[in-house]
């Protein structure tokens, strides 16, 4: 029987390797890196044998023996175990493919990220991350510092002698269908099969359908012999905005797997999280892909319920921040994902639901809750647009609308599905002039927002506005002068989708607050 671990980076027991720094920018591949040309021999098999894991001990780490940074270490049975070292492709530099790449990095693996934007491998290799997200660029400078961590266009390059290659390339909705895009995977696989020459874990982190993995398989395999390659499913679960966070310490890594040797590259890839304590589920390829789908669409329907109890609790008088907590500390519901907002959006919710609704229909087994959901989430958007010209008087022609908030939730700059693509047009086809800021999603908002004017910051946004609207919930909103957000008004009336302000505080300052879900008509 083949040797497990062949391809697995073994470094000797012996605590003599010094990995080199390849500078920032280099070409990634194996020539760059003392680490590659090691991984490289015991790729070859002539050492393999004799080695077992290398466990880093204290002493070594931050000495230049072990890895610049080896975080995961621990103290068990005597010894300090640390990370055996992967050599890691990543295919797609985008949220998930960035922040994976980069905790994987920081783990001490050896990644290369493959990106055929080559605007964006450009920017990468020159330091600059193209996105926001909390801690990810110093992530990235650092592990690209450390030599752990480069940016290519070419799989050719980088995908010969990895343990593994990552797929996490977008899955969008198909126009009119619904169903994911399988296009930017399928093309990924094809390039795989054209670059694997020896045992290979090919990860599929992307989103997909039930079954893709089947596919991606078959794919490969019309070029590369089945047993020089496994498929693994490999979902992310992680939130924008704290992506990092959740990366390296989730709430669990979900594996899909049937192939022994597939199963110990996963392990190590991931031992570092494990080692924290972190659950790692096993399971099938197919349970896998399904519960990402059946985690993202239960998080969906959450927020639709405590949206449509929110419109109940506006007409019934009740106070829905009050009902989300009582309900919410019973164990069996949870206090997270009950807040009413205007709609979820973002790259993954609505994407995912509208994907499960065509799965399921395809399967002859609708899943009509799912469904429902969907529409009453598309619907809700233009219901916001209604309450925000209902709180200016039934008209908000010619008036001047200031929006605080387009991105589809804080800390990103993604404005993927907001609920703002859907908010500001239906005010401006009711003849509002709207200005608007966001403290870090202008870049990306601009091009998608004809008409719009855009300010530099809040005050200045809110100056001389008819009424003032906040659509996402960044916290510098949270801390405006709420006096002198009055001052600046040219009428005190205030809409907050996202219930962030003390009813009371805002009625004694004279506003006209309304809000979501709290009390008749949710103005308190
Ligand atoms: P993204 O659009 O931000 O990034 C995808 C990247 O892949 C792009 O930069 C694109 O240029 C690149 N790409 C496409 N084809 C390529 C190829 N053949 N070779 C190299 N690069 C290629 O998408 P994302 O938000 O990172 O999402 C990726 C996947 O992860 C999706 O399936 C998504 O549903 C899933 N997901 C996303 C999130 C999230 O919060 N964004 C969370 C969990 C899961």
């Amino acid at each position: 029987m083949a040797d497990p671990l062949s391809g697995v980076y073994k470094a000797r027991q012996s605590p003599r390797v010094v990995v080199s720094r390849t500078p920032s920018g280099a070409r990634p591949g194996r020539a760059n890196s003392a680490l590659s040309q090691r991984f490289e021999r015991i790729a070859t098999g002539r050492t393999a044998s004799r080695q077992g894991p290398r466990y880093w001990r204290p002493e070594e780490i931050g000495s230049g023996v072990a890895p610049p940074c080896v975080p995961w270490r621990r103290y068990a049975g005597g010894n300090w175990t640390g990370v055996r070292l992967m050599r890691i492709v990543m295919i797609g530099a985008g949220y998930v493919g960035l922040v994976s790449g980069a905790c994987l990095a920081d783990f001490g693996h050896e990644v290369v990220c493959v990106e055929v934007d080559a605007t964006k491998v450009d920017s990468l290799r020159e330091g600059r991350v193209p996105i926001y997200e909390p801690g990810l660029s110093e992530l990235v400078l650092a592990n690209q510092a450390a030599g752990r961590l480069t940016f290519t266009t070419s799989l050719k390059a980088a995908g010969r002698g990895a343990n593994a290659i990552f797929i996490a390339v977008g899955t969008p909705s198909l126009a009119e269908i619904g169903s994911a895009d399988m296009r930017f995977v399928h093309d990924a696989a094809r390039e795989i099969a054209g670059v694997i020459e020896e045992f290979t874990v090919v990860v599929v982190k992307s989103t997909v359908p039930i079954g893709a993995g089947d596919e991606v398989e078959r794919i490969i395999a019309e070029r590369a012999p089945r047993d020089r390659f496994a498929v693994v499913s490999n979902p992310e679960f992680l939130r924008e905005g704290a992506a990092i966070e959740d990366f390296k310490r989730p709430d669990r890594v979900v594996i899909g797997v049937e192939d022994d040797r597939a199963r110990e590259v996963m392990r190590e890839i991931y031992q570092p999280i494990e080692s924290n304590g972190g659950p790692i589920v096993y399971t099938s390829r197919r349970s896998s892909e399904m519960i990402k789908y059946a985690a993202n669409v239960f998080l969906a329907m959450k927020v639709t319920f405590i949206n449509e109890i929110a419109d109940l609790c506006e007409r019934l008088g009740a106070d829905v921040l009050d009902v989300s907590h009582g309900i919410g500390l019973d164990d069996r519901i949870g206090r997270r994902f009950l807040n009413p907002g205007p709609g979820f959006g973002g790259s993954c919710f609505p994407k995912d639901t509208l994907a499960l609704t065509k799965l399921a229909a395809d399967a002859k087994a609708p899943i009509r809750l799912v469904e429902t959901l969907v529409d009453v989430n598309d619907k809700r958007k233009t219901a916001m647009a209604a309450k925000i010209v209902a709180a200016c008087g039934g008209s908000v022609a010619g008036k001047r609308i200031a929006v605080l908030g387009l991105t589809y939730k804080p800390k990103t700059d993604d404005m993927r599905d907001a609920p703002s693509l859907v908010i500001v047009p239906e005010l401006q086809a009711a003849g509002a002039r709207v200005v608007a800021y966001d403290p870090e999603g202008l870049r990306t908002a601009k091009p998608l927002l004809p008409g719009v004017e855009f300010a530099d910051n809040a005050y200045a946004c809110l100056k001389g506005a008819d009424a003032a609207v906040v659509v996402t919930e960044w916290d510098e909103f949270r801390a405006l002068d709420l006096a002198r957000v009055k001052a600046s008004l040219a009428a005190p009336i205030m809409v907050d989708l996202r219930n962030i302000y003390p009813i009371k505080a805002m009625k004694a300052l004279g506003f006209r607050y309304v809000c979501v879900g709290r009390g008749f008509g949710g103005e308190g």
